[in-house]
Order: C-alpha cells, then structure tokens, then sequence
C-alpha cells in the first residue's frame, strides 16, 4: 500500500528544493539526499550545508526510534508496555514523551485520538494488511477497552489496564520527524526538507531563499496533487482515508483511522485533514484527530487556538482552509476552495 506513495511523494520532495545532490557551489547550496525505508513507509531527505555525517545521525534517530515505538518489534517499548498486565513499564523519554502527548491530545479531541483503539485497529487488519470487517459482537466486545484516560504515568513508567493496548501511529512519525530535524541541526546541515510517507517538515532556508513549496494529496487521486502551500519552517502533516484503505466484500470502503466512539473507520465528512504547524508531533496528533472529528469540530477546535493552520476535504470534494494559509495556498484541483475564518 505505502509502495504505491512513494514516487509522487519523492517528486513532491524534489519539487520542493529542486537541487542536486552534492552539488558544490558554496556551503549552504551543498545537498545531500537519502532515501529510508523505516516505520513501514518510505522517507526522503534532504539537507543543504554541513556534511553526509548529518544524514547519518538522522538515519540512526530513525532506526533507534522504530525500535523503541513500534507496536509490531517485540522487544520495543510498546509492546512491553502492551504485554505488562496492567503493571507499570519503565520506558524511554521519547516513548513518554509521545505517550503524554497523546494523552493531552485526547482530552483536548474529547477522545477523538485515543491510542488504547489499537485492539480495534487490529481487529480490522490495518496492522498487518490481513484485512476484514469485525462482526458487530467482536467490535462491541472491544470498545469497553478503549479509553485513553485509563493510561497512568508515573516518573518514567507507562501503565495500562489489564485488558488495554495502545500504539502510536497516529503521532510518531510527526515525533520522528521533529527528531530528524533536530539530528540533522545539531550535526551541522543549514537547511532541510524531509518527506516521512507524505509528511513534509522543514528547517532553515532554501539555497534561493524562496519559501519551500509543499504540495499536498488528492485524496480522490492520491496519485495527484490537489493544492500546495509556501512555508518557512513547519511540519505540513496529512491524515487521509486513502491509506491503508480495503475494499469490503460488501463493496465498501474501510480506511485506517478508527472513530473511537463505535469502532468503525471514522466516516464523520472528512476524507484528508492536513495541519501545518511549527512542531510534527502536534500536528500529526491533530491530524488523526481532526479526521475523527469531521468539519464543525475541527474548525471548533481550530478556533480556540489558532497556533496552526489546516486544510481539510470534505467526502462531498470541497476544500477548507482556515485564513492563515491565505496568499500562500494554491488551488491545483477542481474542487471549490474555502477559506475557514476565525468568525
Ligand atoms: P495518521 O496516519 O497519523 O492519521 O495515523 C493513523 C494511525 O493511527 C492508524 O494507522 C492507527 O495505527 C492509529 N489510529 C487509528 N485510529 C486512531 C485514533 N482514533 N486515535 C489514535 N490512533 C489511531
Ligand atoms: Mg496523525
């Protein structure tokens, strides 16, 4: 499923720097390039000034990360967390770092993300590509077990109840993505845009001094690119239901993102929501959620805030944006474009 992605994601990325790689005409112009199969989706990055060993740190943050946050390597800190039986689990500050943010995300969606739907988002196969529809008595059955406010903290160790488990798909790729970030800085790059499969951030300036150009998704032809916006440095992240995504023997369509309220693919009038915002772990958080939570919530939520944008597409093909993207989004797509505004 994420194979398909990963050319237009790719010439996303390279549209948005349009350089060489190791190209030589001073410091900051200098780029190097690396393509990264980690946490089940393809990545590429890309840094201008310093020197490779930047892309190498990078790289490793990437690996250390899958091996401490995914739900499906034995030995990471979520699966024990998963097999703990309720007892507390000591765990890395990056796992607690995550897990607290999914927490304060949850009670700021009203339960919109919650990381214990994981029983549920098994269930249906979307962890390991064994699709199938649960029975109604299986989905009833496993409700009762989701409920992020049931997760305790406590120093550096992550409990859950008994019959809870949780993962972090929702928001660890926006973590590993301000991570990159952060290796890549501290090992000397100037500048960079990185693509975690389709999550686009950024840091520093482009070589030209133009503003980076990220173009997002049509998630009715995901092959396509529906809109794009200029950006300085920010995380430009997308939850869409054209991911991971099966076709039911009832001829109908189910996708990755659980409606935590009754267990079934959330189908609340959103298809895409993309947050652009300064740090990747927020916005992948809200993304998740602001697809749960369908257009009057997540414009709600929006206005209460404002200290980042969305764009979102509706299942009848209209494209909301709220007001701070104005004079930087481009409509590419046929569908009506409006904007979302504070009042
Ligand atoms: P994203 O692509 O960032 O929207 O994350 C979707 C992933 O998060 C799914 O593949 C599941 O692993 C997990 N997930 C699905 N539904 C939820 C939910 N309502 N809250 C938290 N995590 C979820
Ligand atoms: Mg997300």
């Amino acid at each position: 499923m994420k194979k398909r992605n990963f050319i237009p994601l790719l010439a996303a990325a390279l549209l948005l720097t349009g350089c060489g790689t190791n190209s030589s005409s001073g410091s900051q112009s200098v780029s190097y390039s690396r393509d990264i199969f980690a946490m089940d989706t393809y990545m590429s990055i890309r840094s201008y000034g310093g020197s490779e060993s930047a892309l190498d740190a990078a790289e490793k943050r990437i690996h250390d990360l899958e091996a401490e946050l995914s739900v499906t390597v034995p030995e990471s800190d979520i699966s024990r967390i998963n097999s703990g039986s309720g007892k507390p689990v000591e765990v890395s500050s990056d796992t607690l770092t995550i897990v607290k943010k999914a927490i304060e995300t949850g009670a700021l969606t009203d339960g919109a993300l919650d990381i214990t739907a994981y029983p549920l988002v098994k269930e249906w196969g979307f962890t390991t590509g064994n699709y199938n529809i649960p029975s109604a008595e299986r989905i009833s059955e496993l409700l009762p077990c989701v409920d992020y406010r049931k997760i305790s903290i406590s120093g550096s160790t992550v409990a859950l109840s008994a019959d809870q488990q949780i993962d972090l798909g929702a928001l660890a790729k926006g973590y590993t993505g301000d991570e990159v970030i952060a290796a890549l800085r501290e090992n000397g790059a100037d500048a960079a845009v990185i693509s975690l499969g389709g999550n686009v951030q950024t840091f520093g300036h482009k070589p030209d001094g133009s503003p980076w150009k990220v173009a997002v998704r049509d998630p009715f032809s995901p092959e396509k690119d529906m809109c794009t916006v200029e950006i300085g440095e920010k995380a430009v992240i997308t939850s869409g239901n054209y991911e991971r995504c099966f076709t039911g023997e009832d001829g109908k369509s189910y996708w990755h993102i659980i409606d935590p309220a009754d267990g079934f693919p959330a189908d609340n009038g959103i298809v895409s929501a993309t947050i652009i915002g300064d740090r990747g772990i927020d916005c992948d958080a809200l993304s998740t959620a602001m697809f749960v939570k369908g257009l009057d919530g997540a414009a709600g939520l929006w206005r209460a805030d404002r200290t980042y944008d969305m764009i979102l597409i509706t299942d009848d093909a209209r494209i909301l944006y709220t007001e701070g993207l104005e004079g930087t989004f481009t409509n590419m797509s046929d569908m009506p474009a409006e904007v979302i505004r504070v009042d």
